[in-house]
């Protein structure tokens, strides 16, 4: 078996797969020179409520592939509110919000497309630990050694690349818990999702969120609580206690069913993002600190890496120095930047009055902010 590739991508999520794809699509890449370690099979579980927002959609369509192969639901209603009253929002143009899909389905759809397109990808191998050498970086993993000219860490949050060779080890972690289940109430339309942003006001600089979800067919509900954890809090107050109190409002009661939990890493200036011969992506670099909106920026990262890398072999120059830089000037790593600003100023709000301000008083203004600096970076295809 070849052990000795160009470029090693160790993760198959939506980093990972955007990376390869994009490596594909814009050198139509000597296939058998790139490869991807994963250690689970597709389809594989991952801990997430699936929305992906316009920009996400619009990365896959210029890769050429169309998101509603994957079975999804379509949220035409986002309700946002702080203590039960906000704002709805739709579009005029009757599109929807955002799309839902299920993260085992989506992630094995997108493999195959990779797959289709002549990319490896082995599954079921564990990477344990990476040293990157002048000439070459050595993965060792549960399958034996492997070696590249160039390493992707694609590897989510709790990333092997990152804790092997990055120093900074600082913790700009937040975390999510996620329950899933049937649908009780009839408020909960199929096409409605919201978010409540009131655990702020008990010191938490994040959300609840509510969102449909299709799995096997069958209409369910996703429910889940964000915690950034990007302002300090002074007590700590348990995340399953708001979750459990919110879900107790339409009828629900936590106990009786099983509540996940897992960490998003989110984008500060400050995160290492790359070393001599290895970059990071996605969640193993930093995706949104606001939302914890990672799977369009995990797409975003794949086109701005394989750019990053094409422009490395070109000039034989490995030591990737300016990726970090070169990030905040794409319009994702403005984003993101942007988000972390954002966050950090608006969760900091954690009093009342001033919620009620930014979610009843001003909430048009809230909307423009959100359209003017959150969403929208990728621009649509030509
Ligand atoms: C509860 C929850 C809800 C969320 N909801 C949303 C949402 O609604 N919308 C949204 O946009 N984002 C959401 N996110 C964030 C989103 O899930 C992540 O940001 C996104 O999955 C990041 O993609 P990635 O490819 O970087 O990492 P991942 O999706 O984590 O993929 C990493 C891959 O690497 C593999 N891997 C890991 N370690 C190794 C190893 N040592 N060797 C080989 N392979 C390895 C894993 O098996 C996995 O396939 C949510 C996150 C959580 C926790």
């Amino acid at each position: 078996m070849n052990k000795h590739y160009d470029i090693i991508i160790v993760g198959a999520g939506p980093s990972g797969l955007s990376t390869a794809l994009h490596l594909d699509q814009l050198v139509n890449a000597e296939r058998s020179s790139i490869l991807i370690l994963e250690k689970a099979r597709h389809p594989r579980p991952k801990l997430c409520a699936g929305g992906i927002l316009v920009d996400g959609e619009r990365i896959i369509a210029k890769l050429g592939l169309d998101l509603c192969e994957v079975p999804h639901v379509d949220v035409d209603r986002a309700l946002f509110n702080f203590q039960g009253r906000g704002l709805a929002a739709r579009f005029f143009n009757k599109k929807p919000i955002f799309r839902t899909v299920r993260r085992n389905e989506f992630d094995a759809w997108l493999a195959n497309k990779a797959k289709e397109r002549g990319i490896k990808i082995q599954e079921e191998t564990t990477v344990k630990k990476v040293e990157n050498f002048d000439d070459y970086v050595l993965v060792r993993t549960s399958k034996g050694d492997f070696y590249a000219k160039v390493l992707v860490g694609a590897d989510g949050s709790n990333s092997k690349v990152r804790a092997s060779v990055a120093k900074s080890k600082r913790p700009h972690v937040g975390r999510a818990l996620e329950v899933i289940t049937p649908v009780l109430a009839i408020s909960q339309a199929e096409d409605r999702a919201s978010f409540d942003f009131h655990p702020i006001s008990k010191g938490i600089s994040g959300y609840l969120w509510d969102f449909p979800a299709k799995i096997e067919g069958e209409t369910m509900r996703c429910w889940g609580i964000y915690d950034s954890n990007i302002v300090k809090r002074e007590n700590r107050v348990s995340l399953r206690q708001i979750l459990a109190e919110e879900m107790a409002k339409s009828g629900y009661n936590l106990d009786d069913y099983e509540l996940k939990g897992h960490p998003i890493r989110w984008y500060d200036v400050g995160n290492q993002a790359s070393v001599p011969r290895v970059i990071l992506v996605g969640d193993a670099l930093g995706v949104d600190a606001l939302l914890g909106e990672g799977i369009s920026p995990a797409l975003g990262y794949g086109r701005i890496a394989a750019e990053e890398i094409l422009r490395a072999f070109a000039k034989d120059d490995f030591s990737f120095r300016g990726y970090s830089e070169g990030l905040l000037r794409t319009p994702l790593g403005a984003a993101l930047w942007r988000r972390t600003f954002i966050a950090r100023l608006f969760y900091r709000f954690k009093n009342k009055f001033w919620q009620g301000l930014i979610w009843h008083w001003f909430k048009w203004l809230t909307v423009l902010i959100g359209m003017a600096f959150v969403i929208g970076w990728e621009k649509k295809k030509k």
